[in-house]
């Protein structure tokens, strides 16, 4: 069942006399159940699509439809219910509240949740069951990073959607949240995220989304995409194996 349809989708910015076409006219769906990957160089216009579909930016023109709902047709009103009731979205930085404990975080972000989850029951399925009554200050960053996991998955969304959550994290730290995620799509949650984790994308990811200058190049699985003999995609490919 397909959950997410992006139709033309475009995004605009005017600053002064600059135009940005940050997205510029894209299409995809991502199934219900789906793990869906958007990668592609900085300024691709990757964050500018989860934004759109996290409901906290709109779209200039295009459709963007989640669960049959065109939501880029939506009032503030509208779109905060949808942020708060039928989303959750984890950010590259944790931001939790320093002087709350782990459960404290999760529960201050249910108060204002429909249908929440028990906030221990969730903050043990991401391995925190040994740390619920500790201060951020206390956690590892990557501890910190499952707190938000946590945080967002206890409001019990549809679903789930992630900015880079590991580029602020060692690369050992970073394994604990690829396995995090792993584990829920292991579970079908919806997932859309924005890494860099190009490994990580070929095992597990579904459907894989190639942006470039506000553009799809290529779209599929994992091994579709990888395989493309695209030049913008080979030359992308090329570029990270040359990095690590
Ligand atoms: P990515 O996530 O792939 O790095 P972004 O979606 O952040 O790319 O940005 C795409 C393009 O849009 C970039 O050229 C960026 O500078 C521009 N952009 C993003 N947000 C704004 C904004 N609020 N105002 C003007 N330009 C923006």
């Amino acid at each position: 069942m397909e959950l997410i349809r992006l139709e033309n989708v475009k995004k605009i910015y005017k600053t002064g006399e600059v135009i940005t076409k940050a997205v510029d006219g894209i299409d995809f769906t991502v199934n219900k159940g789906e793990f869906a990957l958007i990668i592609g160089a900085s300024g691709a216009g990757k964050t500018t699509v989860l934004n759109i579909l996290g409901g906290m930016d709109t779209a200039t023109s295009g459709a963007v439809f989640v669960d049959g709902k065109d939501i880029s047709k939506w009032n503030k009103k509208q779109l905060t219910g949808y942020r708060r009731d039928d989303i959750g979205f984890v950010f590259q930085f944790y931001n939790l509240v320093p002087n709350l404990t782990a459960t404290e975080n999760v529960e201050l972000a249910l108060q204002i949740s429909k249908d929440p989850l028990d906030a221990e029951e969730v903050l043990k399925d991401v391995g925190l069951g040994h740390r619920l009554n500790n201060f951020p200050a206390q956690l590892s960053g990557g501890e910190q990073q499952r707190v938000s996991i946590a945080r967002a998955l206890a409001m019990n969304p549809e679903i789930l959607f992630f900015d880079e959550p590991t580029s602020a994290l060692d690369p050992e730290l970073t394994g604990e949240i690829l396995k995090v995620i792993r584990n829920l799509a292991a579970e079908h949650m919806t997932m859309v995220i924005v890494t860099h984790e190009m490994n990580f994308a070929k095992n597990v990811a579904d459907k894989i989304i190639f942006m470039d200058n506000g553009y799809i190049v290529e779209q599929g699985t994992p091994d579709e995409v990888f395989g493309s003999q695209n030049t913008r995609m080979k030359e992308f490919l090329g570029k990270l194996s040359n990095e690590s």
